[in-house]
């Protein structure tokens, strides 16, 4: 473990698009920063399925008005990965990767930072850690089987599988269709009664079509009762079925790290939807010192904020840096 002497204006907790919004404002500033990330540059993204294209057209996900070219109105994971590593190497924003932060305390007006390498010092923290770290488990037996996974990245793998998705989002919709049309044999299975509204627009049709044909099969109104080797049990409105599978997808969103946000201290504003406390004026937080930025602002509520709308964070803080006693 290194302990760094130089007491810096901000670090930053995570190396996503909101979290390098910050760095690029501190520097812009001139204030001494530091984004210290768990993983790889944008290691949310990094994660995303390989196929994945953006619900958002590239200038919405524009960081400090830096153009994000890409091929069509709507960027692919790719593209976005080359467009913040571009940003990363250019300005020279300074990041260390592949280091997660594990505590941050309060002493006053200084932050002790500890990292798994590492102590840092900064009078201020932004923590924009994000929400895909952890799963929504379903909690039912055989959901630690390893044909279960959480996350899905490319439909090749499950060619010719008896594949059951569950969740009825956009993450679940897209792999859905993806494995569909590589080969795979789909069902979904559906808390709702109907597809998610928030399913992309241009997306919608597609998979309703699907299902209404029976290329892909829906389970509405049903969930998972158990997983086994090779078969699956789900309750439905006609009671129990027994389907035999191969693999299972459990799409049904993730959530920010609550316990991290509770060991540094910050305390929730809203107990059943996990909101967590801070000014909108300024995204600070109820520690002196210590903001909040980007989707981990949302609590249970991950869809309420994005990289359009969360990336403006990054000003507020800084301004509110530069402008208190
Ligand atoms: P993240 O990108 O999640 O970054 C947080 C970072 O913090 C991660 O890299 C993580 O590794 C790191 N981290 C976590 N804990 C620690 C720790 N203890 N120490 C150090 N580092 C840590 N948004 C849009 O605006 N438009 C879209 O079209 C869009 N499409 C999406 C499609 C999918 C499939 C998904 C899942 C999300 C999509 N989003 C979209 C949402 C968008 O990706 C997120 O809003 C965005 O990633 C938020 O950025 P962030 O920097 O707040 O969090």
């Amino acid at each position: 473990m290194q302990t760094h002497n130089e007491n810096y204006d901000l670090i930053i907790i995570g190396g996503g698009p909101i979290g390098i919004a910050c760095g690029l404002e501190a520097k812009k500033h001139n204030l001494s920063y530091l984004i210290i990330e768990k993983g790889c540059l944008v290691n949310s993204l990094y994660n995303y399925p390989t196929n994945m294209t953006f619900f958002s057209t590239s200038e919405k996900l524009e960081l400090d008005n830096i153009p994000f070219i890409s091929n069509n109105p709507k960027p692919r994971k790719a593209e976005a990965l080359e467009y913040y590593r571009r940003i990363v190497s250019s300005n020279e924003i300074n990041i260390q990767l592949f280091e997660k932060v594990t505590q941050v305390k309060s002493n006053s007006n200084l932050k002790e930072v500890t990292t798994t390498k590492g102590n840092y010092k900064a009078k201020n923290v932004i923590v924009a850690t994000g929400f895909y770290d952890i799963p929504n488990h379903l909690n039912v037996p055989g959901e630690n089987l390893p044909k279960v996974a959480h996350y899905y990245n490319d439909p090749h793998y499950y060619a010719t599988q008896k594949t059951i998705v569950v969740g009825a989002s956009n993450s679940a919709v897209d792999a859905a269709l993806e494995i569909y049309r590589k080969g795979g044999e789909v069902t979904m299975v559906i808390r709702s009664e109907d597809i998610g509204p928030r399913v992309k627009y241009w997306v919608r049709p597609d998979i309703v079509n699907r299902i209404e044909e029976g290329s892909i099969k829906a389970l509405f109104n049903s969930d998972i009762k158990e997983i086994k080797e090779h078969k699956v049990i789900v309750n439905t409105p006609d009671g129990e079925q027994t389907l035999e599978n191969d693999f299972v997808l459990l799409l049904t969103g993730y959530q920010p790290n609550f316990a991290f946000l509770d060991k540094i201290g910050i305390s929730l504003k809203d107990e059943d939807k996990k909101i967590p406390m801070y000014d909108e004026k300024t995204m600070e937080t109820n520690i002196k010192g210590i903001y909040l930025a980007g989707v981990i602002c949302g609590g249970m509520e991950t869809y309420k904020w994005f990289i359009e709308n969360s990336r403006m964070h990054a000003k507020i803080i800084v301004n509110h840096i530069l402008h208190k006693n």
